[in-house]
């Protein structure tokens, strides 16, 4: 017997096609929303063949009529250099997107769980953040286009949450990387490996001391799943992400290492912006979900780079 029927918003991206995966290996019945704006069918490939898998090509700022038991909202582009290229768009995906899941959990008494963001912190005062830090964003900054919407989101949820008793779970994630990020996402860590791999400049924004925790995608879809069937009345948030902090330079001398690449590194402008610090406090996620992550980045980036490989 199947376990719930799920609905997956931005399925088909990466940290959505490893949800899907997971939760049809632990038999459920996935149902997968995309506009394919940055994720690909590719990523899902393997799927569709599966009765108990299926996609539907759609737009989360449209509403959306489906009968479930739970849904993850992860619809949203997450590199900066796509929720830079149409920041409305953006906008308007995590604010109607929230609606529109929340008002679908209101009436098919779904529970509901947002995928948020480290960046509700901005650039933060503190290090590590915790859950109860509000957080140091420009609220006219171009990146404020996905913190602003993303700290909305969150609002909302709240909001239906005391004003509907919808079931909500929200999380904050941290950067996470892995397989099936795309060739041109543009986040660091596809940056770095592919430049390597094809000895190509790696290119550092700034003078790369500014650090970041990075989180290898199964660890975080652990943490995700624990934090959906998570006890009744824990609405978060919680921080999901690894607390190893870890600068950009070392970033891409590792990733120089474990590539054995000639690349050499070059420094670009730093985006505005652009924070200094982030690493979470994960002690909330410890103690609610049991969670906290087991993959050591060099490990996580071996099986990154392997991916790569094959894909270049
Ligand atoms: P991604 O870009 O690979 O995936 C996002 C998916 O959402 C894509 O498949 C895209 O096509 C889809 N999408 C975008 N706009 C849509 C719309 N209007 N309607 C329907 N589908 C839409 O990014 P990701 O890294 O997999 O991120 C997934 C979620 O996790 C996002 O909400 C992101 O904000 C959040 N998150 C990710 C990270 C990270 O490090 N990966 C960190 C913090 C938060
Ligand atoms: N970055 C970099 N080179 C790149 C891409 C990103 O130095 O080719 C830097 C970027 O300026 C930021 C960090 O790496 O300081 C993480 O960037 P990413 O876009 O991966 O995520 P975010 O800034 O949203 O954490």
């Amino acid at each position: 017997m199947r376990k719930n029927r799920v609905l997956v918003t931005g399925g088909a991206g990466f940290l959505g096609s490893h949800l899907c995966d997971r939760l049809i290996k632990d038999g459920n019945d996935v149902i997968c929303v995309d506009n394919l704006f940055t994720g690909s069918k590719d990523n899902i490939r393997h799927l569709l063949d599966n009765p108990y898998f299926e996609f539907i090509r759609h737009d989360v700022t449209q509403p959306l009529f489906i009968e479930c038991d739970q849904i993850y909202n992860l619809a949203c582009p997450a590199s900066p250099k796509w929720y830079q290229k149409d920041p409305i768009y953006t906008f308007k995906t995590s604010v109607y997107g929230a609606m529109n899941v929340l008002g679908l959990a209101k009436r098919t008494e779904a529970r509901v769980l947002q995928a948020s963001t480290s960046e509700v912190y901005g650039d933060p005062e503190v290090n590590p953040q915790p859950e109860d830090y509000r957080g140091s964003v420009n609220t006219i900054g171009i990146r404020s286009c996905y913190d602003e919407g993303k700290r909305a989101a969150e609002t909302l949820f709240f909001d239906y949450h005391r004003k509907h008793g919808v079931d909500i779970k929200v999380m904050r994630i941290f950067n996470t990387y892995g397989p099936r990020m795309d060739v041109g996402d543009g986040r660091v860590v596809s940056n770095f490996i592919c430049q390597a791999l094809k000895g190509e400049d790696i290119t550092i924004y700034g003078d790369g001391n500014q650090t970041r925790s990075f989180c290898y995608v199964d660890d975080l879809i652990e943490g995700m799943v624990r934090m959906m069937n998570s006890r009744d009345g824990f609405t978060g948030p919680v921080n999901i992400g690894n607390p190893d902090e870890c600068s950009i330079e070392e970033l891409a001398k590792t990733v120089i290492g474990l590539t054995d690449s000639s690349s050499k590194i070059i420094h670009k402008p730093l985006p505005l912006d652009d924070p200094v610090r982030r690493k979470p406090l994960i002690d909330l996620a410890r103690k609610e979900l049991d969670w906290e992550p087991g993959i050591a980045l060099s490990e996580g980036l071996k099986n990154t780079i392997e991916y790569f490989a094959e894909v270049l």
